[in-house]
Order: C-alpha cells, then structure tokens, then sequence
C-alpha cells in the first residue's frame, strides 16, 4: 500500500478533527461529498473578499479580474481533463446538470422519435431520468447494457444492443453502488466503431483515477465540483467541439447570445453558448483550486492509496458471519456497498453515526440497479486520501458491536 503523508493532509481539512456525539468524527461518505481542504474555502473567502465583480463584458477593473480568474479556472480543468481547448470546457452546477443539458440538446438537435440511447444497469439516476423525461418529450427510446453477477458490465450483451437507431452511449465511469471501474476506452471504442458517440459520467472517477479525455477519446465526460474537494454547485461539462457546436443551447439568458432582437437571437460561441446567466465565477476557481490541491498529491498516489483502503476495509469486512459485498469487479474504485444478515442498513446506518461513522444507507439513487440486486438498499462506505486504516479498525469494531446489538 501505498503510504502518503496522511497526517498532514488530514490537518488540511478542519472538518476531520471534529467529534460527533463526543466520537472523533470518521468520515467514510467520500462518494457522497468530499470535505473541502483549507486552500479551497480560502480560496471562495479571498474570491469573495477580493476579485467579486460580474464577469465578462465588464470594463472596470474588477470585473475584468474576475473575468481572468474564471477563464483561468477554465484553462486549468482543460488541462486536468486534457482536453484540446478551453471552449469544450462548460461550467455546469454539476454532473446532474451537464447530463440534463446533454439529454435535452442532443436529443434536439441528432435524435429523432424511435432513435435510441444506451444505458446501463448501473446507472446513478442523474443518468436515467433525464433520458427518460426525453424519452416522454420526443419519443425517443431507452436500451440498457446488464449487469453481471460480479457487478461488471455485460459487455458482449452491450455489443448486441447497438441498432441504426443507437445515436448515443450514456454510462458510468465508476459506479456509485458497486465501486467498478467500467473498460470506457472500450465502451467508447465499441461506440466508435458504430459512429456512435459517448458520454461518460465521471462523477466517481474524476476524484479516483486520471482522467484524459483524449485518450479516452470520450465526446462527452461530465463531473461535480464537490465530489473532488470543491465546492457545491459547480461542475463540468467536456464536450468535443464538433458536437457542442452542432448542439442548440440548453437554457436562454445573458452571456449566452451574441445579438438579440425581438425576430431573432443568434448565440454566442463556445462555450458560452451553454452558460446562460451569471455563472459561479468564485465556485470555478475554488475548484480549479481543489483540482491543484489533488494533483499536488498526485492522482496515482491518491487511486493507490485508496485502493489499497478499499482492500483492507473488504478484507476485515469478509471476515464478519453474514456479510454480503454487493459489486466484486476486479477493477474497482474506493466505493464498497455491504449488507449484513438480516440488519436494516438504515439501522446499521444510524447505529455506527452514534459511534461516530459516517456512512451511507438506502438505494444510492440508483434504484433500478436495487432491484436488479433484489434488495431495498446498502450500507456504503466510501474512501478518500484523507481516510486511514486505523479508521477501518474503528470502523469494522463498531459494525461487529451493532451486530451483536441486533
Ligand atoms: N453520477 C454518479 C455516478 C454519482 O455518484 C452522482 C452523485 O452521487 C451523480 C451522478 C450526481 O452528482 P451531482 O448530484 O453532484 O450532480
């Protein structure tokens, strides 16, 4: 395993030297939300303090530093994802809305009534529900790639759901339930060979494992700010140019036009045309800033280090009478989702908060992958750098505790 200098990293982020119901506070939502580093709050603190003017168009001073500052955070997320420009990069409120806005758009603009959309098994509902409200508007259809029982994709039944009416692929790079890390360059090669584009839903992946759009070769990868250490209500929408240019604009407003009459409007370029109104210009430089902040670590570090938590915490959890793991892919993230015999997981849930461990229960929003699994819901514990092995001890004591209790 991996070591970091974890110590000191944990002094970073103030929220972990609190206690809960007088326990020191363990942490294991990650999948959820990250806690935020001090450079990052500091850095929406000074934003506000110092460089708050709208943006764009502004000719005093203020606003033009502002204008620089949230172009700057632009150029630095193109480079984390290396991306080819800086116009594929739309600031969004976050991966649920840079799906809709993808959803709503190009099934506008390349989708036509009976044309269909491939999903999968696993997907968080920010990835269903936006395809199924156009699928109501426009009549567009629905196919979905199964899971198998080890929570991986079925990838040869993937292959067979490919029609002439397939226009896209829209699935998850990491799953938010069974922590598997999907082959997408696979996913998107397969695609590729039918014209088909991809849009890959990072929002578990861009805090996980490095992220290369081009490599990848992805026409869309979408992320939340406060996923990956920044802060809530911005994120990322990456689109390759050639399609965001043949996509109409997803909301109307300022910033997003070049002139306007009351016969016509004609749109700004890229990628302002999908950035109606007001953007977050603070909220983009806190997350270029936590975007620095997790490169400083080093985002090898970071997949080794967690990984290496994930194995520990599976390992002491196997050895507890009853446990079910739910997702047993050979690649997976730091997520791991359990039930134990016949415990509710809201009362597993409950019961480890009173001894201070933070976890999630009940379907995740991803109730269809529930009932593919045939249960209600799980206990999720999910890991970041931040997190320790001494922790998992802690953590695997209390669970044996609450089995005992019920
Ligand atoms: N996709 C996945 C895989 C997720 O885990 C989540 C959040 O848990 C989302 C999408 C939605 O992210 P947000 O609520 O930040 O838009």
């Amino acid at each position: 395993m991996i070591m970091l200098d974890v110590e000191s990293i944990r002094k970073d982020f103030p929220i972990l030297g609190h206690t809960v119901y007088d326990k020191p506070l363990i942490y294991f939502d990650n999948a959820a939300t990250t806690q935020k580093p001090r450079s990052v709050v500091e850095k929406i603190e000074t934003g506000y303090y110092n460089v708050n003017a709208n943006i764009h168009r502004g000719v005093h001073f203020l606003s033009q530093a502002a204008t620089e500052a949230h172009e700057n955070a632009r150029k630095e997320v193109q480079r984390f994802l290396h991306a080819h420009s800086p116009a594929e990069i739309i600031f969004t409120r976050g991966t649920t809305e840079a799906i809709n806005l993808v959803a709503s758009s190009f099934s506008d603009a390349c989708m036509q009534p009976g044309d269909e959309v491939i999903i999968s098994e696993m997907e968080h509902h920010s990835n269903i529900v936006p395809w199924q409200i156009q699928a109501a508007r426009t009549g567009i259809a629905i196919k979905v790639i199964p899971v198998t029982e080890k929570g991986e994709l079925c990838m040869d039944r993937y292959k067979e759901l490919f029609s002439e009416r397939t226009k896209l692929v829209s699935a998850t790079h990491i799953s938010n339930v069974l922590g598997t890390i999907n082959p997408v360059e696979e996913i998107i090669g397969i695609a590729h060979q039918h014209q088909v584009p991809v849009l890959i839903d990072g929002a578990q992946a861009v805090p996980h494992v490095k992220v290369d759009v081009q490599a990848l070769d992805a026409d869309f990868y979408v992320f939340s700010g406060h996923k990956v250490y920044g802060p809530t209500g911005i994120g990322v929408l990456y689109g390759k140019e050639k399609w965001l240019d043949k996509l109409p604009p997803y909301q109307g407003g300022g910033e997003m036009i070049a002139t306007v009459t009351f016969e016509k409007t004609t749109f700004n370029e890229l990628p302002f045309k999908f950035e109606a109104g007001t953007p977050d210009y603070i909220g983009s430089t806190a997350l270029a800033e936590a975007l620095r902040y997790v490169e400083n670590i080093g985002i090898g570090n970071i997949a080794a280090y967690e990984d290496g938590l994930m194995r520990y915490a599976a390992e002491k959890l196997n050895t507890i009478e009853g446990v079910r793991i739910f997702g047993q892919s050979k690649e997976k993230g730091s997520v791991l989702s359990f039930l134990i015999d016949h415990i509710h997981h809201y009362d597993m849930g409950m019961l480890l908060d009173r001894l201070g461990i933070a976890v999630r229960t009940g379907h995740h929003c991803a109730q269809p992958l529930m009932n593919v699994l045939g249960i209600e819901g799980t206990v999720r514990i999910s890991f970041s750098f931040y997190n320790t092995k001494k922790e998992i001890d802690t953590f695997i004591t209390s669970v044996e505790r609450v089995r005992t209790m019920l």
